[in-house]
Formats: C-alpha cells, structure tokens, sequence
C-alpha cells in the first residue's frame, strides 16, 4: 500500500537509501541520488555534514532527553536566543516543537488562547489561502487551502476562508503592476475580514513563498507590507508559516526579510534540524507572550517531544553552519545561479511556463499552451512522470500537479542543499531537463 506505511508493503517497492554524501543520497544497490529538492526542502546542509554529527554525538554523550514539564535545557535555551536574536522586530518568545504540522497547530491555538485571555473570546476565525499548504494534522489542514489534501476530511475540519494566493504569473493582469497586483491580491484580506465581520477574526496565516502547493511562488514586493497593514487595521494577528521556505532558503534566515515585514508569529521546521533530527518552532511576538504571563501563565498545549536536547543541538549546529559559515550570501549566489541555469535550458521550452523563486527555492511550472497557460490535463499525471523519470535518472525532485479548474499547471519544486556546487547545478538542470522531455513525449 502506498503513503509511507513502512513493513512489507514498503520491501521492494522503494530502494532502500544506506548512506549520504554532500548532496547525495546512496542507496543500497550503490546507485548515487542528486538532492535537488532536499526532500521537501530540509536538507539544507546535505546528507553528511561533519559539524551537525558532531553536534548530535556530544549532545547524546551528555543527555539525550529531559522532559519539559521539568527542566530546560542548555542546547533548547542557546536556540531560542539564537532565533530571537535574528528573527523580525517583536519577535522574542521561542516554542519548540517537533515538526511543521506542530508548529502550525501550536501557532492556532496560542491565537485563541491570547483573545481568549485579552477580553475578545468571539475572536476565533483564521483566514488562509488557497493553494496552500500547512501541514496534515486537523487544525494545520483545516488552515491549509489544498483541496486534493483536504477533501476525504472536510468533516472533521474546522471551517477557515481562504482568499486567492499571490500568483503573479497566472493572476496579474496585462498591463497591471506587479505593485498594483500585489496591493489587489491583498486587498481580498480586507474584503473577507469584513465579510466575516473584523471582531470575529483571529489570524492570517499564508507562506511568504508558497512551497508544497504551487512550487516556490513569491509575494510579489508590497504585498504583505498590505496585509501587515489590513491585519493591523482590524487587530487580527498574522502568522507567517516559513516552514519551507524558512532558514536561510531564500537566502535570508526569515523570507518575510525580503518583505520587510514582521509578522506577529513565524513557524519553522524542515531546514531548521536539515533532516538531522525532527525538529520546527513557533516563534511569538512578546506581546503575545505577555498577555498569557500576565494571565492565566501558562499556554495550553504540549508534546512530549518538545524542545528536544537532542534536536535543539542539531538546529544550533545548523544555525551556526548557516549563519557564521557565510552560506546565506550562498544561497543567493548559487540561487541566482540555479535560476540562470533553469532559464537558460528551458526558458525558451514550449510548455514552460513560468520559472519563479528566491533563492535555493525554485518552481518550474509546465503548461499545456505557453500562449493561454492553459495546464494540461491532471489525468495525464505528468508531474508524476517527472518525478519518476528524474529519480530513475538520479535526480530527487519535488513536482505536483495542476488542477482540473486551471487555477495552475503541474509544477517541479527545486530546493537543493545551500552546499550544491556549480557542477551540480549543471547535473541538477541537465537531468530535471531530460526527464521534463521524457515526460512530455
Ligand atoms: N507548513 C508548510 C509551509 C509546509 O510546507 C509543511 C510541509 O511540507 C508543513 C507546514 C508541515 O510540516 P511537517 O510535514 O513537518 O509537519
């Protein structure tokens, strides 16, 4: 049975991965992988990185796990403020979870919870985007605008609105700005908070460069500057979700950098443990904080993973690679790179449509008519064929396909190791290239 049930369903079906090295994953037969998606953007560091071992083989010497209802410790504290010294302004307060999904559920609840204790308990609807993705667990999903994700649990979801992404390549209009776009496309916040009425709304969340869904589409300059505004406006509070797009894969620690905004939560994960160890965070504003700790002192919620000794040491190894190791001019330098290469061997492509990103954050979008981007059929599955033409070849990528409503076509996403070489920008390009042909004959 396929969706990753491991036993003996999984023998046979997949090759069986035995060892990393630099970007590459080896699997048991010897067969040597590019990571040119890090999984779904995690390994930023690659698969065998000296300092990140080192990090967890001295924390396991030490002390593997104390619970949080009893103790910090050492290497959760030195995170937190490793974080807060470098995230956007107002952001002070760190939780430490043990993933994406977590980090997002922890995000909902701590909003409730601050109007449930500030007076304003009829504060409870969140606003999300379509083609947007927050997670798998009830109230991450619910928040996520992915109808093929979403649609066998609609039940069991809690009712969230969700206005159109900012889609520049499919939504600007001829002869339109992309400020003017961006101010239209945010403008929708507005529009929705006054639909549900400003005193019942309780946060936006959206992705500042949306992953999963839609393969790395950027806000296009200006707009979330509008929903920072209109978010303001009406008291609601805006969290940013850089679980993928996070951690220096746009080239800055935080994507909304670039935006020059601060939200009043982030979350984290994916390249914040770089597939060493399990491991993401909600990072608050204090006045969130302070609202709780003057009230009731205490949020309520937990998991008993968090803030993870043994987690918390990888992300500081991975802080201090990516921070003090110069690899976020990296990123843009080899993003920058990345983004020539791709345009150079299939920007002239006819069923290339659009090829978008920041960064080591790249999307490919294919479409059945460059003219009318018109995407092709979802029954033909094409992403599919990428994806399995490009890992037959050596390639790991992300692709995912288009909607039968033509709101996009199907698309490959590109999230390589912060480390990638110019030779493996070359291999990477070459192979997704060829598998794109392949695909397409
Ligand atoms: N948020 C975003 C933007 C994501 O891309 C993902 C995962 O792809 C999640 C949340 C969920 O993270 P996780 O899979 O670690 O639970």
């Amino acid at each position: 049975m396929p969706g990753h049930i491991f036993g003996r369903s999984t023998k046979g079906a997949l090759p069986v991965a035995v060892r990393g090295d630099g970007c590459y994953i080896i699997d048991s037969g010897g067969k040597r992988y590019l990571d040119g998606s890090g999984g779904a953007a995690v390994s930023c560091l690659g698969h065998s990185d000296a300092a990140v071992r080192a990090a967890l083989h001295g924390q396991l010497d030490s002390l593997a796990f104390a619970h949080t209802g009893f103790f910090t410790s050492e290497p959760a504290e030195a995170l937190a403020d490793t974080l807060v010294a470098h995230a956007p302004a107002g952001i002070d307060r760190v939780y430490l979870v043990s993933g994406g999904s977590e980090a997002v559920e922890a995000s909902i609840k701590l909003a409730r919870q601050y109007f449930m204790e500030t007076g304003q308990p009829q504060r409870h609807r969140v606003i999300a985007r379509r083609q947007s993705y927050h997670g798998n667990t009830l109230g991450a999903l619910a928040a996520g605008g992915n109808e093929w994700r979403r649609a066998q649990f609609a039940p069991l979801l809690v009712e969230t609105s969700h206005i159109a992404p900012c889609y520049e390549y499919r939504d600007r209009r001829d002869g339109e700005t992309p400020e003017a776009y961006g101010l239209r496309a945010a403008d929708e916040l507005e529009a929705e908070i006054q639909r549900l009425g400003p005193e019942t709304v309780m946060a936006f969340i959206a992705e500042p460069v949306v992953g999963a869904t839609s393969g790395a589409v950027p806000a296009v300059p200006g707009y979330l500057k509008r929903i920072r505004e209109i978010c303001d406006r009406h008291g609601v509070l805006l969290i940013l979700d850089e679980v993928m797009c996070g951690m220096g894969r746009t080239g800055y620690l935080f994507a909304c950098e670039e935006d020059g905004i601060a939200p009043d939560m982030i979350t984290i994960a994916k390249g914040l443990g770089a597939g060493y160890q399990p491991i993401g965070a909600l990072l608050t504003s204090g006045r969130i904080y302070d609202a709780i700790a003057a009230g009731s002192g205490f949020f309520q919620h937990g998991h008993t993973y968090m803030g993870h000794p043994m987690a918390a040491a990888a992300a500081n190894a991975v802080l201090e690679r990516i921070l003090n190791q110069g690899l976020l001019a990296r990123v843009r330098e080899q993003g920058a790179k990345l983004d020539a290469a791709l345009r150079a061997e299939l920007g002239q492509h006819p069923h290339v449509g659009d090829i978008r990103g920041r960064g080591l954050f790249r999307g490919v979008e294919l479409v059945g008519d460059r003219a009318t981007k018109a995407p092709f059929d979802p029954a033909r599955k094409l992403h599919a064929k990428v994806k399995a033409l490009a890992f037959e070849a050596g390639l790991i990528c992300y692709p995912m396909g288009g909607t039968i409503d033509g709101q996009r076509g199907d698309h490959i996403l590109l999230a390589p190791p912060f480390i990638i070489e110019d030779a493996q920008i070359g291999e990477l390009v070459g192979k997704l290239s060829g598998a794109i042909r392949g695909a397409l004959a």
